[in-house]
């Protein structure tokens, strides 16, 4: 490089470097969005024939049958189809959270009206390991902009792991939480916790803490990396807190949406 650009401090090569730099950066950024284009599309494509297979197999299961090696390797299709229309899925939300997607729509909605929304589902997820969820709500309206599907499938996310990674008859605890400026929640666990070393690397695509304690049950090591880009989103922030052994708290802060300015916006907007 000191060949071809000797930097002996002109306007001029300063400029034509800092031009160099940009446009690889432009090309990098190109490419990425390539292949977030990529993923996107070819699990798109990839959706509609999986779909077909798992439906297929779900009639056979239905007809009749005597032979028994028949009826389990249509079980086995029907089960791996299922799991690959689920990595199907998060790959899915995955590329197009990375890309520069602006379709999603925002909106104006209220933390807790939204994590009502989740409690029931999640309670019953709870249940089937004898699990208790216990919810502590703020006392007053917490208004967000975004988009509440996505918020409430992020929140599903961290539920998700604290059930999954909760031995049975553990303790969840869900809080609600805001501040001056800022506002989200915490999802406590009792489980098996994660140790510090891991605590960067679980946010990476298909990266699953390896030990012996870790259930095997067909989690991708996505949900993580899903709930980081769903959160870039929203201009939020994620924080662990673990020892192994210890159980886990993830807690999530999102930007508090000023609901003064959001009312003189659309006074504004309206006149
Ligand atoms: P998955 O759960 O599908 O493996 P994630 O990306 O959601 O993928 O999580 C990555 C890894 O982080 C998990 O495999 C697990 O080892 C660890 N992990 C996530 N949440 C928890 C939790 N609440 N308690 C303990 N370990 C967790």
């Amino acid at each position: 490089l000191s060949k071809r650009l000797p930097l002996r401090g002109t306007q001029d090569e300063l400029d034509r470097l800092s031009n160099t730099i940009n446009h690889m950066l432009d090309r990098i950024a190109v490419s990425y969005e390539r292949i977030a284009q990529f993923t996107a599309d070819a699990s798109h494509e990839l959706r509609t024939p999986v779909a077909l297979i798992r439906s297929n197999a779900e009639l056979l299961l239905m007809s009749p049958t005597d032979n028994q090696r028949t009826a389990e390797g249509l079980s086995d299709i029907l089960l791996e189809s299922e799991y690959m229309a689920r990595l199907i899925g998060d790959l899915l939300t995955l590329a197009r959270g990375s890309g520069s997607d602006k379709s999603i729509p925002m909106e104006l909605f209220e933390l807790g009206e939204s994590i009502d929304a989740v409690i029931a589902r999640a309670r019953s997820l709870a249940e089937t390991k004898k699990i208790t969820l216990a919810y502590r709500a703020e006392t007053q309206i917490v208004p967000i902009r975004g988009n509440r599907d996505i918020f409430e499938r992020l929140l599903m996310i961290f539920i998700d792991n604290a059930v999954r990674y909760t031995p049975q008859e553990g303790h969840i605890e869900l809080t609600e939480w805001v501040s001056n400026d800022l506002c989200g929640f915490i999802v406590r666990d009792t489980g098996i916790g994660i140790a510090a070393a891991n605590h960067q690397r679980i946010f990476e695509r298909f990266f699953r803490v390896d030990t012996a304690r870790t259930p095997r049950d067909g989690g991708f090591g996505l949900g993580l990396s899903i709930a980081k880009s769903l959160v870039g989103m929203h201009g939020g922030t994620i924080r662990v807190d673990s020892e192994l052994g210890e159980g886990a708290a993830f807690e999530v802060a999102f930007p508090r949406a000023d609901l003064k300015k959001v009312l003189m916006d659309s006074a504004q907007g309206a006149r």
